[in-house]
């Protein structure tokens, strides 16, 4: 029976490009519905920009442009991403449209309809210069417990006490410096602490195999809470001004966004349906006909961070929404992603920005299969480790996978006519295929995809052993065994083909070059070509090119190469902020004040060593004399200096810039240098007599 289901990743805050975590997350649910639909289901996999809240209204004003204007510039940016990591969405749509306005609104009747819905006077700091209500984020203040000036509204960064942004000792707002006051508002709560809410939570929780042991365990711990930690109902408005979705009769109050946004899944698919595009993927019902049939299935992949509001809020506003809304048959949540053991942080430049993994040029199905090497069914972090990155594509990806085909393709191409044939252990053959199709399939389906890639790899391993065995360059010399050559490496190509079938989820762009080029197949593979013995070969054509280790220190070196695009440059303009001071700024950047300049620290540095770092074409490693203190840079300035001629030199240093961790080591700071149009890189220098550690401003 083929299954249908509508699969939704997170939907994205509309303020900013992807960022790896993203990318990640859309890799996992995009593999787990590509083999889904290579097993014959029915999937529709889709997903929206999230694009209503304060953060979005706020910043489109500080742009001096609507909050339209910038989702819709966002919205632009998207499909770069998508496209360019062959990420298979039947459709992506926006949390700002008429179809989520409608439901979220008819979602909200239904509740208030079921009683529970309910209204409450809430005090709240108000920017009185602004004349808005502030979210805890936009309210700073004096830490009540460690006194730590310019803290944010909910929690102290510096001692890590939680509070409300009423504790805060000189509240400002940050939007104005205005000293908020305190102001009383109606706010709409939804009852989650009724107790059918809790009932139908308990049930839900409880179905085998829904979610996953872990996030259960959490959700219970929420729902059982008592006393500061009770199950708390839900404040679902906020005040103008809001960008976000009206209210039904209640003028000047809006839906809060994390209303709306899971509203949104719905939504997608609603105007999936209309446009005729659930049509085209072979399903005849209507949107509301589909979401209500029995047999439809509802999945939603999402981060731990946000599992609270899909385990609590969302399944229970659908329940007591009522038909054709329907709970979430599965929540599967993944852990972040790290790189190197660190968490992602863009201000230490640990993060790996996915826009210039494609723009040097790296290919998208080498991220594809590590996430995937790394990926199990767990909540767990995933660590992204350069050269775990580089073995697991160079060694497995290349050296075992795509070798079969370049070595035995060839025998079969030249002296047979890219005829293959079996003997008699076709009908083994087949079978042993079957029954490594059956494993792998299993693990794809529980999202095991680690275990489905190290069961792809063993397969790979004993193909690779036997070939070298039956020394197939041996038997070439004799034309007397030309039978046994012929066999050896239509084994091979069975096996390759069973591989390309087994990996296609995870590599769909190589997959398919070898169902259509390869074995001529005229259409990309189907799970169940995993077990046909192929008849014939074309020759081979070139797959798939090993990762060149200096790839990755371009991924990770901010200080080179400015994106390729201007459109590119509009959408990355978060990432690369850092690389405007030693690659080349424009001279109309804006205005900053005196109190801004005087952050940085400029020093005075003495180069006391300089030496190439192997692996890195672009990199110098400078050990730096700053008066008394030693510290480790590396500048991008190898293609203009060679290492002996910079010692002893005096240069300049940022000296205040966050440690940032590099293939090769933390960098701790950045000598300046000079850059435009034309090539050549020019390191700063003082006048004579500055010394090292003098101050320059
Ligand atoms: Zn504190």
């Amino acid at each position: 029976m083929a299954r249908k289901i509508f699969v939704t990743a997170a939907l994205p805050y509309a303020n900013g490009p992807f960022h790896i975590g993203h990318i990640m997350e859309y890799i996992q649910s995009d593999i787990w519905v590509r083999f889904q639909r290579m097993q014959g289901h029915a999937l529709h996999f889709v997903c929206a920009d999230d694009a209503h809240g304060a953060p979005i209204m706020l910043k489109a004003e500080a742009e001096g442009i609507s909050p339209q204007a910038l989702i819709e510039r966002i919205a632009a940016g998207r499909p770069q991403y998508l496209k360019g990591f062959l990420l298979s969405f039947d459709h992506w749509y926006s949390t700002d449209s008429p179809e989520n306005t409608q439901l979220s609104q008819d979602v909200y009747a239904r509740l208030q309809r079921a009683g529970l819905i309910y209204k409450k006077d809430v005090e709240q700091f108000y920017d009185p210069l602004k004349g808005m209500f502030l979210p805890d984020r936009y309210i700073k203040g004096e830490c009540p417990n460690c006194h730590s000036k310019d803290q944010y509204g909910d929690a102290c960064e510096v001692c890590s006490t939680v509070y409300a942004p009423t504790d805060l000792i000189n509240p400002y707002s940050t939007l104005t410096g205005a000293r908020p006051v305190l102001k009383s508002s109606a706010h709409f709560f939804f009852r989650l602490s009724d107790p059918q809410c809790v009932a139908f939570l308990r049930t839900w929780l409880d179905a085998p195999g829904r979610l996953q042991p872990q996030v259960v365990n959490k959700a219970k711990e929420w729902l059982a809470g008592s006393g500061e930690q009770a199950l708390g109902d839900w404040d679902i408005s906020r005040d103008a001004p809001y960008f976000g979705i009206p209210i039904p009769d209640a003028p000047g109050k809006f839906f809060y966004v994390w209303l709306d946004a899971p509203i949104g899944y719905l939504a997608a698919l609603k105007n999936y349906f209309t446009r005729g595009k659930a049509r085209s993927n072979g399903e005849a019902r209507s949107f509301e006909e589909f979401l209500a049939a029995p047999d439809t299935e509802q999945i939603h992949f999402i981060g731990k961070d946000i599992i609270y509001f899909h385990t609590l809020f969302w399944p229970a506003m659908l329940r007591f929404a009522g038909s054709p809304y329907r709970v979430p048959d599965h929540v599967y949540a993944h852990g972040f992603i790290t790189v190197s053991g660190e968490k992602m942080s863009k201000s230490r430049g640990t993060g790996i920005s996915p826009l210039r993994y494609l723009e040097i040029g790296m290919n998208a199905e080498w991220l594809r299969y590590y996430i995937a090497a790394r990926l199990n069914a767990s909540v767990e972090d995933l660590d992204f480790n350069p050269d775990d990155f580089i073995a697991r594509v160079n060694s497995d990806l290349i050296g075992k996978y795509v070798n079969i085909a370049s070595r035995a393709a060839n025998f079969i191409t030249r002296s047979f006519n890219g005829e293959l044939k079996f003997g008699a252990d076709a009908v083994a053959l087949v079978d042993a295929a079957r029954t490594t199709a059956a494993l792998v399939h299993a693990s794809y389906d529980a999202r095991e995809f680690g275990k489905a890639l190290r069961d792809c790899m063993a397969v790979a391993d004993h193909i690779n052993h036997e070939f070298d065995a039956r020394q197939p360059w041996v038997l070439a010399r004799d034309p007397a065994n030309a039978g046994e050559l012929q066999q050896v490496c239509s084994r091979a190509l069975f096996g390759f083909k069973l591989l390309s079938v087994l990996l296609a989820p995870v590599l769909p762009a190589v997959a398919e070059r070898v169902a259509r080029q390869l074995f001529g197949l005229g259409r990309a593979f189907r799970w169940s070509d995993a077990q046909e013995l192929p008849a014939h070969i074309n020759p081979y054509e070139h797959l798939m090119t090993r990762v060149d280790p200096k790839q990755l220190d371009a991924l990770f070196s901010a200080d080179t190469a400015a994106p390729a695009t201007a459109a590119a440059a509009a959408d990355a303009a978060v990432g690369a902020a850092a690389a405007s001071i030693a690659g080349g700024a424009t001279a109309s950047a804006a205005s900053i004040s005196i109190e801004e300049f005087r952050k940085i620290d400029l020093r005075v540095a003495r180069i006391v060593q300089a030496e190439a770092v192997a692996g890195a074409d672009k990199l110098l490693k400078l050990t730096l004399d700053l008066g008394g203190q030693t510290r480790t840079v590396f500048a991008g300035i190898k293609s203009a200096y060679e290492p002996a001629a910079l010692q002893g030199r005096l240069t300049v240093v940022v000296a205040n810039l966050a440690a940032r961790k590099m293939k090769f080591g933390v960098s701790e700071g950045m000598v300046l240098a000079a850059s435009g149009d034309t090539p050549g890189v020019y390191l700063l220098s003082p006048d004579s007599g500055a010394t090292p550690g003098m101050k320059v401003s």
